[in-house]
């Protein structure tokens, strides 16, 4: 079965839209190789974690990052905003 991921921008050309969801929202130390593998075919990427870290997005995989990751790409944009 598939469900559609309802992306707040991106119309159509996300690659996970009729993918598994949960892959993209992994539980605590859960598995991100799927979502990371869909992602890196995705022709939104870049826009797709540019929207994420611009709206603070706090949880599931995004432009193939993690939410670890992505609070690590923040620190280091406020550390070179400062
Ligand atoms: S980069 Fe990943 S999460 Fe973002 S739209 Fe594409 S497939 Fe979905």
């Amino acid at each position: 079965m598939s469900v559609r991921i309802n992306l707040p921008l991106f119309d159509g050309n996300a690659a996970c839209a009729e993918t598994d969801p949960d892959a993209f929202f992994p539980e605590k130390g859960g598995a991100t190789r799927a979502a990371k593998r869909i992602c890196s075919g995705c022709e939104i990427r870049d826009a797709c974690l540019q929207w994420s870290l611009d709206n603070r997005e706090p949880g599931g995989m995004w432009g193939g990052v993690s939410e670890n990751q992505r609070r690590a790409l923040l620190r280091e944009r406020g550390r070179r905003a400062a």
